[in-house]
């Protein structure tokens, strides 16, 4: 059962839709994506590149001999990966406007997987709600505070 999921980096210029075939997701370990996006991983969507239309167009950067990674140059979101010449396109997850329903499938650039960060369930949670040096600063904006 396929469905249309639109996306974009934060800053609104980048925007683009996806057509999915199921809820497939991953994670990549690799230094490479963690230093791309900044993270303790990267969380993919791998997608037939002719299931990606560009609403507004990416900048891309070539981030190996191999690959070149989509992103926003104004607000710097990274919107995903893809090898040189290939038929697939990886979005990130984060860059779906509703991220909510992807399920993570396997690990990859598994060498480099830090242990401690991937159970972390049992972790204290507070919502951005209930942080109050959050949610004063929104207030003092004269906003609330966003999801
Ligand atoms: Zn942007
Ligand atoms: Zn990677």
């Amino acid at each position: 059962m396929s469905k249309t999921l639109a996306g974009g980096c934060q800053c609104g210029r980048v925007r683009y839709t996806a057509t999915i075939e199921n809820d497939d997701a991953y994670l990549c370990h690799c230094r490479m994506c963690q230093r791309a996006t900044g993270g303790f991983a990267a969380a993919f969507v791998n997608l037939p590149r002719a299931a990606v239309a560009w609403r507004s167009e990416p900048d891309w950067y070539r981030s190996s001999p191999i690959a070149h990674r989509p992103f926003c140059s104004a607000c710097g979101t990274p919107l995903g990966f893809g090898f040189l010449g290939g038929l697939n396109l990886d979005l990130t997850v984060g860059s779906f406007d509703d991220p909510s329903g992807f399920v993570p499938t396997a690990h990859s650039g598994a060498e480099s997987m830090h242990e401690a960060w991937l159970d972390t369930s049992a972790l204290p949670r507070q919502t951005s709600a209930e942080t109050q040096s959050v949610v004063s600063r929104w207030q003092a904006a004269g906003l609330e505070v966003p999801e």
